[in-house]
């Protein structure tokens, strides 16, 4: 007999993040902490989720009831509201003196808030308090613990008295840590002991990342290759030592997109649905991208696509450098994203040095992120490093054939056009390593020598739109993991 599509829920798990998608997202993260909970509810696991009360999600809440009341928390009065919004069942931890404030989840127009280590340190404490119970009726079986935001759940589990949940802390990104001064520690509620290299001491501060590497009972990242990269000297970020401790409890497990919300056949943001059966479909997406940004409309030009947030992490300043090689191949760029000033400033004069060849788009927006994977031949990744990477995954099951630095989870999701890859059907992209300007450029080179040859072409792209980019085995990944702690402890 088939398996029944929703198991009945056997196990309970508190999902711990600044952000989450499509309530309030600054990147990949919320992607993920968004559309967990419904892959892992087809694993017999039911998730809910604790937000920070930002106005976007409190505005979005629906039928919410205060379930816990804090009459002080860091400076004012805080509740525990339970709801659903967007799908999703959730805690919001309404804390207007914390979190009722304009902007992303960091920061608002001066930069960022000077108060976030109390900000995320009090949406730790909260969901330590209701891992032990503070909500009548709730008891989760694990926390997962998502980035710096929520790092030091473990740590408040791990010196409050038991009994306690299991504990996941997951890294999206090391880059970010969350390094705050050593005064705080009284402050956060943490005894003077947990001041200590197992704890939550690094390098002479508090380290709300490091402490959750440190002291959860698991610790996931999301790609295989990026837990390796991770325990290296170049990859680990100054954590190496903490992470090469902890490295027989360290688990890559590969992020997925949602495949209902990224689905050619269906996304209303297209100018024409697509399935790889129907690849001519995909040509009108083109020239309205192509007029969008202000491009000659030529169908045979290559036409190179990014979405990205414009930081030295994603390379962006290679893609710059190597822009006149791809324009000479005859090929155009649109590029979406935000960031550090001077890239900004950078894409926005190669759009004004090179117009019909070169589109920017300074800013956020998700739709023309969706036009974009749809209407973009290639889709460019040109990062140093990639935890996963979502980008390249929506390009694979829109047929944007992604050009990506062999990094992280981009390694772990692109098979390169090499020619025995080729030969044998298997190839879904073009790689290239190391990640230098000249490196990019002869995988741009590699691109356009493919892209002259339309029915090779379009053998990538069906191969690529075959790949499984959805949260399938990635849930059943988590589930195992979630379901052998609970045995472990
Ligand atoms: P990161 O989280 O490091 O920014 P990821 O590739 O993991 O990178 O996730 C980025 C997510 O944000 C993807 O869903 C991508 O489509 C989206 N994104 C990034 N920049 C923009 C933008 N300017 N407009 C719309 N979506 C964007």
């Amino acid at each position: 007999m088939a398996e029944p599509l929703h198991k009945s829920h056997d196990l309970s798990v508190l999902s711990v993040a600044a952000e989450a998608f499509p309530l309030i997202k600054t990147g990949g993260l919320a992607d993920v902490v968004g559309a967990l909970p419904g892959a892992l509810a087809v694993e017999g696991i039911a998730v809910r989720t604790l937000l920070p009360g930002y106005p976007a999600v409190m505005a979005a809440m629906e039928d919410s009831a205060t379930v816990h009341s804090f009459p002080q928390l860091h400076g004012g009065p805080a509740h525990v509201l339970a709801g659903r919004a967007a799908g999703l069942e959730l805690f919001v931890l309404d804390a207007p003196h914390l979190y009722a404030r304009p902007g992303n989840p960091y920061g608002g127009p001066g930069g960022e808030w000077p108060d976030n280590g109390v900000r995320f340190a009090a949406l730790a404490q909260v969901a330590a308090a209701v891992g032990q119970g503070a909500v009548s009726g709730y008891v989760p079986d694990v926390i997962q613990a998502h980035d710096w935001h929520a790092g030091l759940v473990p740590a408040y589990l791990h010196y409050a008295a038991p009994p306690r949940p299991g504990t996941v802390m997951t890294i999206h990104n090391l880059a970010y840590q969350g390094q705050f001064p050593r005064d705080m520690l009284a402050s956060l509620g943490l005894p003077p002991h947990a001041f200590t290299y197992d704890g939550v001491e690094s390098y002479g501060g508090i380290g709300f990342l490091k402490a959750g590497i440190a002291l959860a009972d698991r610790v996931t990242t999301v790609s295989p290759s990026y837990a390796a990269e991770i325990l290296t000297d170049e990859g680990s970020m100054g954590l190496g030592d903490v992470l090469n401790r902890r490295a027989s409890v360290l688990t890559g497990i590969l992020n997925g997109i949602d495949d209902a919300l990224w689905n050619p056949a269906t996304d209303t943001h297209l100018a024409s649905r697509f399935a790889a059966a129907d690849l001519a479909a995909r040509a009108p997406n083109k020239a309205v991208l192509q007029a969008r940004f202000g491009l000659d409309r030529e169908p045979n030009a290559l036409l190179v696509g990014v979405v990205s947030r414009l930081t030295w992490q994603k390379g962006m300043d290679l893609l710059l450098a190597a822009l006149p090689l791809l324009l000479r191949g005859g090929a155009q760029l649109v590029m979406l994203g935000s960031g550090d000033q001077e890239l900004e400033r950078g894409f926005a004069e190669a759009a004004r040095r090179h117009p019909g060849r070169v589109g920017a788009q300074i800013g956020y927006d998700e739709a023309l992120a969706h036009l974009v994977q749809g209407g973009a031949d290639a889709i460019l990744v040109p990062s140093r490093f990639e935890p996963c990477g979502l980008t390249q995954l929506a390009a694979l099951r829109y047929g944007a054939i992604p050009v990506v630095a062999r990094v992280g989870g981009l390694a772990d999701s692109v098979v390169d056009a090499s020619a025995a890859n080729l030969a044998s059907g298997v190839a879904t992209g073009v790689q290239f390593a190391p990640v230098t300007q000249q490196q990019l450029e002869a995988a741009l080179e590699r691109t356009l020598a493919l892209w002259r040859d339309p029915r090779q072409w379009q053998h990538l792209q069906v191969r690529a739109m075959a790949t499984d980019v959805g949260w399938a085995q990635s849930a059943k990944h988590y589930a195992k993991l979630f379901r052998e702690l609970v045995v472990a402890r």
